[in-house]
């Protein structure tokens, strides 16, 4: 199974990430399995930038690692995302692999798990409510993660 932490801060967020989700439906050769909640956090980085919507997506696909990175590009920039210079700056959207089955891969260009995945409650959160059996590929059990950490700049959006 593969997880996608979606993120989008500009132009309509709510709406980004539900064509986000939608279209995720449409990648060759993948199955939408489920998505989790919308949800509204406070931004990484530089605070003068809007508050983003996340959400987390599950997929079985049989496209490699590097292909689905590439699938996932292609839709960040059809969705008007204009790359900078700056790290965590503003964005249209945002998608990123968090895992990809037991994957494990050190290469910047695809670091697996991603390394942000232990640490964002944008992405603990929402991948606990898409599969809250997960025991991470470090041992560690998203639900015992999950009891011991405060839900901190993160609001559930009623859907
Ligand atoms: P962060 O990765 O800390 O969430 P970001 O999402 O803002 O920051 P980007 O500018 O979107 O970072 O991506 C920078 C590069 O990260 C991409 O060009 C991509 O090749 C690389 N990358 C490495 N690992 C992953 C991954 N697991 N998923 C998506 N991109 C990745
Ligand atoms: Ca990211
Ligand atoms: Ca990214």
């Amino acid at each position: 199974m593969t997880y996608i932490g979606l993120g989008s801060n500009l132009d309509n967020p709510i709406q980004q990430i539900r064509l986000a989700l939608h279209r995720l439906t449409e990648l060759p050769d993948t199955r939408l399995c489920c998505h989790s909640s919308l949800y509204r956090s406070v931004p990484l980085g530089a605070m003068d930038q809007p508050d983003y919507i996340n959400a987390v997506a599950k997929l079985e696909t049989t496209l490699s690692a590097l292909q689905l990175l590439s699938e996932l590009q292609r839709l960040e920039i059809q969705q008007g995302r204009v790359r900078t210079s700056e790290r965590w700056s503003a964005r249209t959207l945002d998608l990123d692999i968090l895992l990809y089955n037991q994957m494990d891969s050190q290469d910047p260009r695809l670091t697996l798990p991603h390394p942000g995945l232990y640490l964002r409650n944008f992405v603990l959160y929402p991948l606990y409510e898409c599969e809250p059996d997960l025991i991470l590929p470090n041992g560690q059990v998203l639900q015992t993660m999950i009891q011991k950490r405060i839900p901190q700049g993160l609001e559930k959006l009623l859907s």
